[in-house]
């Protein structure tokens, strides 16, 4: 069997794999399949093979610039599935994607988190925003942590989150849903398992303060590299890029 699988039976199958290694971990876990969702990383992948994987059963994308995504956005077969923005935003290019993804899990300063408000109380009503930006001016949120400290990640160290809740929770035209995160990259299972561990405490620590505008439903953590150890603690939705589409080849 040395023939070539096109691009859209590998997605296929690489689809089918991590759904049988999602259902196992969830098993291991104790928890139901529908409490993880998976989501296809989709940054430097054309939108044919992002499109094969909508129709192969992913719901949800990810993507990590704006410009990217903005540039494939018209040729995405999204239909009721949903596009969220998982890097890093800059305050200057929040209005253009604001309104074009259905969340935004990269919030990691009070200054960008007022521009996301600011610009969907602005989107409100207008025919191109998805929903439910365009019904109630409120863009869902995730509010990125640094769990490991690293110095040239973005996000949010964990002891300045209860700060910059409390300061987020108060704006108008954003909701957040929960917490995301890079950890650091570990080879053994007890440490990838450790870090996830101190986001799902943290996680359920915020959630049993129940602030304003602040509900805890979105634990968004686990890549291609350790999904199964982000869900055996907790984690509800993983992040796959390269063990769906395979390794990204970047532009010169
Ligand atoms: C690229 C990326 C992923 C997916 O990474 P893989 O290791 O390819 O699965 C997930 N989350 C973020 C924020 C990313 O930038």
């Amino acid at each position: 069997m040395t023939e070539k699988l096109s691009a859209e039976e590998a997605v296929g199958e690489n689809l089918l794999r991590i759904e049988e290694a999602i259902q196992d971990a969830c098993i291991r876990a104790g928890r139901r399949r529908e409490e993880v969702t998976l989501m296809g990383v989709t940054k430097t992948v054309d939108p044919d093979r992002i499109n094969a994987a909508l129709r192969a059963g992913v719901r949800c994308i990810g993507e990590n610039r704006v410009q990217e995504f903005l540039a494939k956005r018209e040729r995405l077969e999204l239909a009721g599935g949903e596009a969220h923005l998982i890097g890093h935003l800059q305050t200057n290019k929040v209005r253009q994607i604001v309104g074009k993804v259905t969340m935004i899990q990269s919030v990691d300063s009070l200054r960008v988190a007022r521009a996301i408000s600011e610009a969907s109380q602005k989107q409100k009503g207008d025919p191109e925003a998805v929903d439910p930006v365009r019904q109630t001016g409120v863009t869902p949120v995730l509010i990125e942590v640094n769990i490991g400290g690293e110095e040239a990640k973005s996000g949010v160290a964990p002891q300045e989150l209860e700060k910059i809740l409390e300061e987020v929770s108060c704006l108008p035209g954003i909701q957040v849903r929960g917490l995301m995160t890079v950890p650091p990259i570990f080879d053994s299972e007890a440490e990838k398992r450790r870090v996830f561990l101190n986001m799902y405490k943290l996680f359920i620590d915020i959630r049993g303060k129940n602030r304003d505008n602040v509900s805890m439903d979105i634990l968004s953590m686990g890549m291609s590299g350790d999904y199964i150890q982000a869900i055996l603690e907790g984690s509800t939705m993983v992040r796959i890029g390269s063990a769906l589409f395979g390794k990204r080849n970047y532009p010169a």
